[in-house]
């Protein structure tokens, strides 16, 4: 489980990107953080990771461990970050087995994994390719499959699918979480589209000025939204 206590981002300019929240994520859940655009969403997950440190007196816990001052490579996360691209340098199996190489695990070890990963996300055929050779959906999966491999407390996903065509996206985002589900991981995914939200999530934070104005199942918030915000925001599905 991943909590947050009291957490708040101040940036230094002054920006209070995110005011002191509380959030409790359960094991295996996948919660959606969904907001328009400057609302604090990838503040958020940036906080999580250990990208950026909230501000003196918030706190972050992975389990029961404190990680509120520990830095990313000790956090146990993955990301699927639209900014963090993949290497384009290196094939599909050398992308896959990144972290576990950089962590220093052995060569046998690595390429069990790999394996388990390629076919897991139906990319045997393309393990000896270069990036550039592939689909966009292509991509979306080695980086979920990089992100995965290591076996992370946590996976954050910064609008994983937003590059890609409407098609794609909607087939895409059952895949990942049927996959999510099946594994059990605990998620928590970004996005401004509010059918990707209802789709993806076991629930959904409702985010506007750096506050969670809103958090419950995809029903409590489409039946039950607690204010107007809310309702508009998700009232608008296209
Ligand atoms: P989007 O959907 O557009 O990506 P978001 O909900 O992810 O938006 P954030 O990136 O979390 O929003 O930004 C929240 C607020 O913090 C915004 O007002 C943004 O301008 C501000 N902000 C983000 N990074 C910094 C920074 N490094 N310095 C100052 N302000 C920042």
């Amino acid at each position: 489980a991943i909590t947050l206590k009291h957490v708040q981002k101040t940036f230094a300019d002054g920006t209070v990107a995110l005011k002191p929240q509380n959030l409790h994520i359960e094991k295996g859940e996948i919660l959606v953080l969904l907001g328009p655009s400057g609302c604090g969403k990838t503040t958020t997950l940036r906080l999580i990771a250990g990208l950026e440190f909230c501000d003196p007196g918030g706190q972050i816990l992975f389990g029961d461990r404190d990680v509120t001052n520990i830095a990313i490579e000790q956090r146990r996360v993955g990301m699927v970050f639209q900014s963090y691209a993949l290497f384009p340098n290196m094939n599909v199996s050398e992308n896959i087995g990144y972290g576990l190489r950089v962590r220093g695990e052995s060569k046998a070890l690595r390429a069990q994994k790999i394996e388990e990963m390629l076919a897991l996300f139906d990319l045997q055929p393309y393990a000896h390719r270069h990036i550039d050779q592939l689909s966009g959906g292509q991509r979306q999966r080695v980086a979920l499959a990089r992100a995965i491999v290591t076996e992370p407390e946590v996976l954050l996903l910064d609008e994983p699918l937003s590059a890609l065509d409407a098609f794609l996206k909607k087939r895409l985002r059952t895949d990942i979480n049927a996959l999510l589900k099946r594994l059990g991981i605990t998620a928590v995914y970004v996005t401004h589209d509010q059918e990707e939200a209802m789709a993806m999530g076991d629930r959904i934070a409702v985010l506007d000025h750096g506050e969670i104005v809103q958090i419950g199942s995809a029903q409590d918030i489409y039946h039950a939204p607690n204010s107007a915000f809310v309702a508009n925001f998700i009232g608008h599905m296209n």
